[in-house]
């Protein structure tokens, strides 16, 4: 075990210590898991369904504190976080009706019924990242739990608060003990013994792409079960013909929430070419207008990175030579501070490339269309992206095109927890969210009764 200091990104003061536990404590926690489901998988639908309405009620309850946790822990806006445990109690809300709706199916078949169970996996492990910990958390455990599994999460080395203090609320709420067990660790410790457990079922990874195909590696070594949420570079696509003043307005906003720190971020803004000029003169000054700052300020839009060596790598895409076309502001003084900034670089440059994970959109042209389809496709990634205009058809066309999970029309919303959540290409395997959520977390049984023959008689009846 290792204890670790926990870094304030917006102060760079210690919020605390943690323990980094070891391969042992996953041995522990899947022997704790298992018995803790199967007392789980025992109860009526009815009674797990309400004991995640608790469970709800409880994160509600908690609200506040998990919200100032985040706060300190991983430099969140404050109203971003209250957003965000609202955003978990709402996941549970949402699947807390799913014990009683997981119905399978009864299926025509000769010489007897036929019908199908969803039977929950056993243990499943989640492996989080450190950008949105609770929610990410949630949506792998809202609706494992609800499909009757016992879940482990490992959060990030550099977040695990909120997670550590899920756990307990849960406990608090009446959950079976272990039902909702978290590990703190490192990645390549206890990380690798999830991936590795043959008591575990199913993991559910977030993270880098990187990370994910080493995931899918070692998930291959027993079959396990994977879903896989990995990076992006998304594009927001504005034509000419969409309402500018809005696309503009709300550019930064989909690339520079949680400081950029998000998967979905709109990090590449394709503008056609006959209104780039007029739209980089509204992005100037929305730009300017995000406000920076002390992430307990109630007002403050964008707070710090999550740590400084998070800081190192998105800098290192803004040498001293890089095609800054303007930057936002930045507090000064200790904090992990990155301003907005809006790059207007070549298309293979390594920032409209890669995924940097921080407040810097690339800003290119497109001429027509088939233009615009073509440079947002140019990525690995696929998993979200914006399209602006009024041209209703050129809407659907467009979205229909683009080869992504999660696009939004004169919007940049990407997260519903009532609607599937997922990427194409590198930037995923399975869907997240929506109302099928819990089918990922079951395995499909089937069972067939042979009856007797039926007589003419009472096939008659049958048909009548
Ligand atoms: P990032 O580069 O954004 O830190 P990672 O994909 O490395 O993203 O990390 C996401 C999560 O995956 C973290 O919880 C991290 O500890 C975990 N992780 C990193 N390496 C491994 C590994 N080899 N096996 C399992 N989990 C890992």
């Amino acid at each position: 075990m290792t204890v670790v200091d926990l870094i304030n990104p917006a102060t760079e003061e210690v919020v605390t210590t943690v323990d980094l536990l070891d391969e042992s404590a996953v041995d522990e926690a899947v022997a704790t898991a298992h018995r803790a489901q199967r007392i789980w998988a025992a109860l009526s639908p009815a009674a797990r369904a309400a004991g995640l309405r608790d469970l709800a009620a409880a994160v509600d309850g908690n609200r506040d504190e998990l919200a100032a946790l985040e706060v300190a822990n991983s430099g969140h806006p404050i109203g971003q976080a209250r957003w965000e445990a609202e955003h978990v109690r709402d996941v549970l809300t949402f699947y807390s009706a799913s014990p009683e709706r997981l119905s399978g199916k009864q299926i025509p078949v000769a010489g007897g019924i036929d019908m199908t169970f969803c039977d929950p996996i056993g243990v499943v492990g989640i492996i989080t990242p450190w950008n949105f910990p609770m929610t990410i958390a949630s949506w792998g455990f809202a609706p494992a739990l609800a499909a009757g599994n016992a879940v482990i999460v490992k959060p990030a080395e550099w977040t695990p608060l909120t997670t550590i203090r899920l756990a307990e609320i849960a406990e608090e709420a009446g959950l079976p003990p272990g039902l909702l067990q978290v590990v703190p660790g490192r990645g390549d410790v206890v990380g690798e013994a999830m991936l590795g457990h043959p008591g575990i079922g199913k993991i559910v990874f977030t993270g880098s792409t990187r990370t994910g195909r080493h995931v899918m590696t070692r998930a291959a070594e027993s079959v396990k079960r994977i879903t896989l949420e990995l990076g992006g570079k998304s594009a927001n696509i504005v034509f000419a013909d969409s309402d500018l003043e809005q696309a503009a307005a709300t550019a930064p906003y989909g690339v520079f929430d949680n400081a950029g720190q998000d998967c979905c971020a709109r990090s590449r803004i394709l503008v056609q070419r006959s209104v780039y000029d007029r739209f980089m003169e509204l992005l100037e000054p929305a730009v300017a207008g995000v406000r920076v700052g002390d992430p307990i300020d109630d007002a403050t839009e964008m707070g710090p990175l999550v740590s400084r060596a998070h800081w190192q790598k998105v800098a290192s895409y803004v040498p001293d030579d890089a095609p800054v076309a303007f930057r936002g502001t930045a507090p000064e003084g200790p904090g992990f501070w990155f301003p907005p900034t809006v790059l207007t670089p070549q298309p293979n440059d390594r920032a409209v490339v890669e995924e940097i994970f921080g407040p810097v959109v690339t800003v290119l042209p497109f001429d027509d269309e088939a233009d615009a389809i073509a440079i947002a496709n140019a990525t690995e990634y696929g998993l979200a992206g914006s399209i602006w205009t009024d041209d209703l058809s050129r809407a659907l066309r467009v979205s229909r095109a683009v080869a992504a999970g999660n696009l939004s029309v004169n919007s940049h919303s990407s997260v519903r927890y009532s609607t599937p959540f997922g990427g194409f290409k590198q930037s995923g395997l399975g869907r997240e969210l929506g109302p099928d959520a819990p089918l990922g977390f079951t395995e499909t049984k089937n069972v067939f009764i042979a009856v007797g023959a039926a007589t003419p008689a009472q096939s008659q009846r049958g048909t009548s």
